[in-house]
């Protein structure tokens, strides 16, 4: 198949999902990691046309989402420090920290600033040499090699005035915390398509084997996630767990080398917080000593307590995949994407937005 429109195709998905009906006999808990799948499930109703037994579990797989509240809280100091213009991807001006968010912030004077790229970053420490330009780096190994690579652009052009609060978070030593939680119950991965394009189907091998768990790379369009679903039941069913790729359009088995190459030259890996998980070692991206002058943490001296996520949110929950939204007290009440309590009511790839957005019609409110 050549165009998107042919994975949209509503009868080549209505055959992938009988060939589902036909293979499933037990019932099977998949959880699709990657918060663009969440978003990609709820709009094109995929819950509603397979079996019930089949169960879709949403997980940590929205960067914003699983930012931890501490971290928020830095954003927001590091916005009210003299002479700092804070950059940021758009998902995170709404997340509300312990006590204010990046929008209020830039409404009562900050200077927070929305880009669309790193490079502009670079653009407006060139155009302001008297201040520091800082830019939230929140993402999964899809985005933090572009960091990696405008650090050392920064580097090149010998910028002094550009730095990076590195709250990177990576895939792989996630899944292995999942299987590690035994309040989580998951039968399979539909693994995120984006990320594996960068660190390749081999990355989650060890976990499929450890773990004996099948491990599917699948894309967003509608015939893609039925089809990954399909291979996942296929392998539950006949007891086997492989890492296999229903995305080869885009994602090998080796991934993109030379942005795993830069990731590594910057940025080393180190324990870290994720909202909802806990400390998981090895999952974050500390910016290596060799280019500490454009580390934002190692910059400035910010001094933030350390905060409990807000009453009542269930976030924490939704991203360990052991409650839905609908099982929050708060859900469609305080908490709205015009009002919202946590990060998964905010973020484009939320769930909590995902299915306000959408309402699954098989769960009841
Ligand atoms: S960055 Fe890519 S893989 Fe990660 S949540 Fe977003 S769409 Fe999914
Ligand atoms: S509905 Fe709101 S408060 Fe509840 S888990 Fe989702 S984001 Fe958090």
């Amino acid at each position: 198949m050549k165009y998107i429109s042919e994975y949209r195709d509503r009868t080549l998905c209505e055959n992938l999902s009988e060939k589902i009906k036909r293979s499933h006999r037990k019932p099977i808990n998949l959880m699709e990691v990657c918060g663009t799948h969440t978003m990609s499930i709820a709009r094109n109703g995929i819950r509603q046309i397979l079996p019930e037994t089949i169960n879709l579990i949403s997980g940590p797989g929205c960067p914003v989402c699983v930012t931890s509240q501490y971290e928020i809280d830095q954003f927001i100091e590091l916005a009210n420090q003299k002479d700092v213009i804070v950059t940021t991807f758009g998902d995170l001006m709404r997340v509300p920290g312990s006590r204010s968010s990046l929008q209020k912030e830039r409404a009562n004077g900050a200077d927070v600033r929305v880009v669309y790229s790193t490079l502009d970053c670079l653009a407006i420490a060139q155009k302001n040499p008297a201040k520091e330009v800082v830019f939230l780096g929140v993402g999964f190994e899809t985005t933090a090699p572009t960091i990696a690579a405008a650090i050392l652009a920064a580097e090149n052009k010998n910028l002094k005035n550009f730095s990076v609060i590195s709250a990177h978070k990576i895939v792989p030593p996630a899944l292995v915390a999942l299987m590690e939680n035994a309040q989580v119950n998951v039968d399979g991965f539909i693994c995120p398509g984006h990320v594996s394009v960068i660190i390749g189907a081999q990355a989650y091998a060890p976990i499929a084997e450890k773990y004996h768990v099948p491990c599917v790379v699948t894309g967003f369009e509608p015939a893609d996630i039925l089809q990954g679903l399909f291979m996942l039941v296929e392998q539950f069913e006949n007891d086997e767990a492989k890492v296999e790729i229903a995305y080869r359009r885009t994602v090998t088995w080796e991934g993109n080398r030379r942005a795993m190459q830069i990731l590594d030259q910057v940025f080393e890996s180190v324990n870290a917080e994720w909202r909802g998980l806990g400390v998981i070692a090895g999952s974050g991206l500390k910016i290596r000593d060799e280019f500490s002058e454009f580390d934002a943490l190692r910059k400035f001296a910010l001094d933030v307590p350390y905060a409990a996520d807000p009453p009542g949110c269930a976030c924490g929950e939704i991203l360990a995949g052991t409650k839905n939204p609908f099982q929050c007290q708060l859900f469609g009440k305080s908490c709205t994407p015009e009002t919202p309590v946590g990060p998964c009511m905010v973020s484009s790839e939320g769930t909590c937005a995902a299915y306000f957005r959408y309402r699954a019609r098989d769960i009841e409110l």
